[in-house]
């Protein structure tokens, strides 16, 4: 049986019934651009996450680059972003005008190490981007202490993360303002794209209205330039259907993460992250104390040079699937090897994260035998080779 990495009809069919008369709630009222079901979805969603406002845009892309112009970061202006991310992160920034600094991250959670972040810091340092990766929040007490001490902003990048909780707070209630996706491999896919940004700031998501629309308030008048970002109203009505069931989906990435680390860390040369990696061959990623992880991916180290290819190619010959994220540190990408010097210097953990990680299926609607086959693959992997 093939074991894809993701399976959005698994998801996304059960709810036909739905899904359909969202499509036609939509259809009848004629109202495509805002409105009504662009309001509701924001307002569901703001108390999910628990926030005081939520502002819907057209993909998280654009969540991340609304929140920088709300801010008014630009050129002269430096932010503070992990090297080992999604591009966008990073992209963001730049666009804007301003400089994209790369900091590195901790081997055990993939998140923002702030000791790193705290050696990059100048004087045209303006705000900080913790991304919460794979689904678990990066040390925000470390991050909001550093961010309060220097006067930076925080944006959070909880692309993969809805849902997701540090020491009991909603990731995207934990800085100034939180910036969600809803591309259809996040947490919360949707049926195209889509995107958030959370705030607690009425002023600031008035700003994010503006922004989102042109800049236009009132109607043709323009004292900022925006853009479009808006989100269309019949995603919004989809994407209501699926919010009603997100915590039921969380529930089912986070039992498949533990029964892979159940049994994954009684395999030989297996360990835990933060375990005695003498030795060890696979590293297992470990959901920190008091870390309410959500599994957007589930992502080993493999260790030893061309090991994790190795895995990859005999896991993808078992017809199991799984995707390296990410194979290239941002600050060696080459539309950043222009930046300053000490915008793009060593992240040597970010650096050996790319030859080592893979990421394996997890999505809620995997089933027991296909998680007893991506385990039995690695446990063959794993297995003495016998000669001849
Ligand atoms: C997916 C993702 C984004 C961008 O979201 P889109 O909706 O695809 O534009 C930004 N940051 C991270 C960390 C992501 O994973």
């Amino acid at each position: 049986m093939p074991v894809p990495l993701l399976d959005v009809n698994a998801q996304n069919h059960p709810l036909e019934t739905d899904l359909t008369a969202a499509f036609i709630r939509v259809l009848h009222s004629g109202r495509f651009i805002l409105g009504e079901e662009v309001e509701a979805f924001e307002g569901e969603c703001a108390a999910f996450i628990g926030a005081a406002h939520a502002v819907s845009m057209s993909s998280g892309t654009d969540a991340l680059l609304a929140a920088f112009m709300a801010l008014g970061i630009g050129p002269g202006d430096e932010v503070l972003c992990p090297a080992f991310t999604f591009f966008a992160t990073a992209g963001c920034i730049a666009r804007t005008g301003a400089t994209p600094v790369f900091c590195d991250v901790s081997p055990e959670s993939f998140n923002m190490d702030v000791g790193s972040a705290a050696a990059r810091l100048t004087a045209r340092t303006k705000a900080i981007v913790p991304v919460h990766l794979f689904g678990q929040a990066a040390e925000m007490d470390e991050i909001t202490a550093f961010a309060a001490q220097h006067n930076l902003q925080i944006i959070e990048d909880v692309a993969q993360s809805i849902g997701a909780t540090y020491r009991s707070s909603g990731c995207g209630t934990l800085g100034g303002m939180g910036c969600f996706s809803f591309f259809p491999s996040k947490n919360l896919g949707g049926f195209g794209d889509g995107g958030l940004v959370t705030t607690d700031d009425a002023e600031m998501a008035e700003m994010l209205r503006r922004i989102r629309n042109h800049g236009m308030h009132p109607r043709y008048f323009h004292a900022t330039v925006g853009a479009n970002f808006r989100m269309d109203a019949l995603q919004c009505a989809l994407l209501r259907v699926k919010l009603r069931h997100l915590g039921t989906y969380t529930a089912g990435r986070v039992a498949n993460a533990s029964d892979y680390l159940e049994r994954l860390s009684k395999l030989p040369g297996v360990v835990l992250a933060g375990g005695d990696g003498r030795a060890a061959r696979l590293v297992l990623p470990q959901a920190g104390a008091q870390m309410g992880h959500v599994w957007n991916q589930f992502t080993l180290r493999v260790i030893g040079s061309g090991q994790r290819d190795a895995l990859k190619n005999h896991l993808t010959a078992c017809g199991i699937g799984c995707e390296i994220y990410y194979p290239v540190a941002l600050h060696h990408q080459e539309c950043f090897r222009h930046l300053p010097a000490h915008a793009i210097q060593a992240c040597p953990v970010s650096e050996s994260l790319t030859g080592e990680v893979l990421s394996l299926p997890v999505y809620p609607e995997l089933t027991a035998p296909q998680r007893d086959e991506v385990v039995a693959a690695i446990a063959e992997w794993l297995a003495p080779r016998r000669l001849g």
